[in-house]
């Protein structure tokens, strides 16, 4: 008989098998949307299948159930779990029970399907093809109503799948937030647009070199505390942020030599997401206790660098000066404060990814009140572009040309991720709260942008949020960090005044 006292050891060491096959994968994926050649994809199908059969046969190996079933009976010594060790087992649980209510045929199937879609997907968003691209979606919905059910039959299958992003989070949580939210927000976008206040936004789509705004996004996000010597960046079609293992986090970005915005806040953003997976506990590598807690928790750290610094003012007056300096000539004639005004810029546009902090609310609205209907069967998904272009024109007053710009433009339904939306907004909402908190702790946020010391903000996150990993559930994570539960009052706080000020209202 094995030593009792090697148990958590053993469960350590299981562990850690699977996650090496969860990074392999990763690798996987990276290369497939980075550099692979488009004849790779149906041989990469393959091989992402066999890992994800090899994941799940780890998960769901006799002898992990008799490792934790022997922990969450006996402890260690004849004494019960507690702190980290505790967590351990029971997030192991979690996940576990999960695996194991999965049918082998049904995650290689998803795993397929989703390197099949996602091609399509590509190829279809390219030609501005929905046709092409509805029997993928088709395929996957039936998919994730089926692993809906698999994971929790008796749940609606909705919050089944939003859990898997976002832990705990229901549907009705969701639209308590986000109800009051929309009335708010469609308020300050009409009352912006009755301002008379117009930035000059065509400042930012001059012609701004590839290389410069390479190396300025690369400079700004090194300087914010993302580490080059566990990372990299390089060019997608749809920006992401991505862990292949401890000491690599990598981070993707796309460039448009005719708009400055695309890549210098695309790179800030995945580089938020970066440094918290970069400042994950390293006791806990390799385990589910050593990853992120959510995808909200994740956003509202690429929303905090992306927007509360990198669109501040405060921001600008410092880095302005070298952006100018990074494109000759480009810049000489534009004040600091038009480019600020410039980025700043809020108007109801068709891209949710360009979308400024305001209107951004209402693109993952159109996308929960879609995705709810695609996946109860009513909206069929042959009328999907045109009830994009109805919600499109209801919410935001406008409506795309086309479904490249309409429903073909994000890729998540291509991978089956339903549910995934709202975490944007929840992250977002998260992200002023954490500051406001920040700034409690720490003082006047604004002199720490003004001088660039951005170590302090970064260190605020990583001991309030980036140091617990998965020990604590999203919202008693936020809880503990802020001392209350996710509201949309902090952020309405925020936005009010800022673009209060940026378009004079009264
Ligand atoms: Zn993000």
């Amino acid at each position: 008989m094995p030593n009792p006292d090697d148990r958590l050891a053993r469960l350590r060491d299981h562990l850690a098998g699977a996650a090496h096959l969860a990074q392999a994968a990763a690798l996987l994926s990276w290369d497939q949307v980075t550099h692979m050649p488009s004849g790779g994809a149906e041989a990469r199908a393959r091989q992402m299948a066999t890992l994800a059969r090899a994941q799940h046969a780890r998960w769901t190996a006799p002898e992990l159930e008799e490792l934790v079933v022997a922990l969450e009976t006996d402890g260690v010594d004849g004494a019960p779990l507690a702190g980290d060790d505790a967590a351990l087992v029971r997030e192991t649980r979690r996940l576990l029970d999960r695996a194991r209510s999965m049918p082998a045929d049904l995650v290689a199937a998803i795993s397929r399907q989703r390197v099949r879609g996602r091609q399509v997907w590509g190829q279809a968003r390219a030609d501005d093809d929905f046709a092409s691209f509805a029997p993928e979606l088709r395929a996957m919905l039936a998919l994730a109503r089926e692993q809906a059910s698999a994971i929790a039959p008796d749940a609606p299958a909705y919050d089944a799948l939003h859990d898997l992003y976002e832990r705990g989070s229901t549907a009705a949580r969701v639209a308590a937030l986000f109800d009051p939210l929309r009335d708010e927000v469609r308020a300050l976008v009409v009352a912006i647009g009755a301002s008379g206040v117009r930035p000059d936004a065509g400042i930012l789509r001059r012609e701004f070199p590839e290389a410069a705004q390479e190396a300025f996004a690369v400079a700004t996000v090194r300087e914010m505390g993302y580490d080059f010597t566990r990372g990299r960046l390089d060019r997608t079609v749809h920006p992401f942020a991505i862990r292949i293992g401890a000491g690599d986090v990598r981070i993707t970005t796309r460039y448009r030599t005719d708009f400055l915005g695309s890549a210098l806040f695309g790179t800030i953003h995945e580089a938020g997401h970066a440094m918290y997976e970069q400042n994950l506990p390293a006791q806990h590598v390799d385990t589910p206790l050593g990853g992120s807690v959510s995808l909200g928790i994740h956003e509202s750290q690429s929303r905090l660098w992306e927007n509360l610094v990198g669109r501040s003012p405060a921001f600008w007056e410092r880095a302005y000066p070298r952006l100018q300096a990074a494109f000759p000539g480009v810049l000489d004639d534009v004040r600091s404060e038009a480019f600020v005004a410039a980025v700043n810029e809020v108007r109801p546009s068709l891209i949710r990814v360009e979308a400024d902090e305001i209107t951004y609310h209402l693109h993952v609205m159109l996308r929960f009140d879609l995705e709810r209907a695609l996946l109860d069967g009513s909206l069929a998904v042959d009328d999907l572009p045109g009830a994009w272009r109805e919600r499109s024109r209801a919410l935001l007053g406008i409506e795309p040309p086309n479904d490249r710009e309409g429903c073909l433009q994000d890729v998540h339904w291509s991978q089956g991720m339903v549910g995934y939306f709202p975490t944007y907004s929840l992250g977002t909402l998260a992200s002023v709260q954490l500051w406001e908190a920040m700034a409690r702790d720490l003082g006047d946020l604004d002199e720490f942008l003004r001088e660039g010391r951005f170590a302090p903000l970064l260190g605020w996150l990583v001991e309030h949020v980036h140091a617990h990993g998965s020990r604590h559930e999203p919202e008693e994570l936020l809880r503990r960090a802020t001392g209350a539960p996710l509201s949309s009052e902090p952020y309405l706080r925020y936005v009010r005044a800022k673009y209060g000020a940026l378009y004079r209202l009264a």
